[in-house]
């Protein structure tokens, strides 16, 4: 298993929260664990905060800074030390495809963690836990989520997605970023990249088509980052179909009047939502065998993921 996912410990089983529990996730223990492996973090008591412990908050300051402070003594201010570690430890997680993380925690939570004042008042949830807003920052391309977030088919079909894609591209350059390289890369991901988001399909083309102008690296995080970013965007029924049909127009000389029509049927029915997406990608995968086509064949599209997932279904 060489995909590395980073997970709050506490999402994997661990009993590291701050009342000695945990958050198991059941897709996480028992599906996402026969595909990746997992580099468990607990921030919190990585930075020597026992368990149990009291329950720790984000507090705003009258300077406007975001403070990481013991809820029922707000003097004691973890900020330093949280950020000393997070400092230490993030260069060690460059080869990471993706990171889930424990929703609403002050430290580890992705979007919509509350946040106080110094009086003590709730002013929402507005912000993001310290640690994961650090990871965040020094890793724009990498594909985060919640725990809870992933209960969602959608979004868990479009974080996995996201995940095995990151992971290709960190393979494919594993002995150093060439244009050429990228090209090659580019061009597998044409179709998925379609199916997520047209316009940025579009707009990477031309990043990769003016390869020329940027320097190596610049170009590499630029994409990357481009990327994972394009793909964000759940993909839509209207977009997969509209993508289907590209792929249909590789077989129009080499189908028989029945097939092609089949085919139509069966990426319409899929477009109007009574067939699941396997449907159509099998059957073009059923004639791609008949019709071999090395271009199509290479289309990332085609399986992006295990299909044991079970996420196209
Ligand atoms: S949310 Fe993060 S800091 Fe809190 S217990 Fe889980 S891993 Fe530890």
């Amino acid at each position: 298993m060489s995909i590395k996912i980073g997970i709050s410990a506490c999402v994997l089983g661990e009993k590291v929260r701050f009342d000695g529990g945990h958050k198991a996730s059941n897709f996480c223990t028992q599906q996402l664990a026969n595909w990746v492996q997992f580099v468990p973090v607990c921030p919190e008591q990585a930075i020597g905060l026992g368990v149990p412990r009291p329950a720790i908050r984000l507090q705003r300051n009258a300077q406007h800074q975001i403070r990481l402070v013991q809820t029922k003594d707000t003097s004691l201010d973890y900020t330093g030390q949280m950020l000393t570690f997070t400092e230490q430890l993030l260069p060690r997680l460059a080869q990471l495809s993706g990171y889930i993380v424990c929703a609403k925690s002050p430290t580890c939570g992705m979007e919509r963690v509350k946040l106080y004042d110094e009086q003590g008042q709730n002013l929402g949830k507005v912000t993001v836990g310290l640690y994961t807003q650090q990871l965040m920052q020094r890793y724009p391309w990498l594909p985060v989520e919640e725990d809870g977030r992933l209960q969602d088919p959608l979004l868990r079909e479009n974080f996995i997605c996201r995940v095995f894609s990151l992971d290709d591209y960190q393979q494919s350059m594993a002995d150093g970023f060439t244009v050429g390289k990228l090209v090659k890369f580019h061009s597998r991901y044409k179709f998925l990249i379609m199916s997520h988001n047209p316009v940025a399909y579009r707009e990477l083309g031309r990043l990769v088509a003016s390869a020329s102008l940027f320097k190596a690296e610049e170009l590499s995080i630029r994409y990357i980052t481009d990327l994972m970013q394009a793909m964000q965007h759940i993909a839509t029924r209207k977009n997969h179909a509209n993508t289907l049909q590209h792929l249909q127009g590789f077989f129009k000389t080499v189908l028989s009047p029945s097939s092609k029509q089949q085919l139509s049927d069966t990426i319409h029915r899929y477009r109007q939502g009574f067939l699941p997406l396997m449907a159509p990608v099998t059957l073009l995968q059923h004639h791609l065998l008949q019709h071999p086509n090395a271009y199509l064949s290479s289309q990332r599209y085609l399986q992006p993921y295990p299909e044991q997932l079970g996420l196209r279904a």
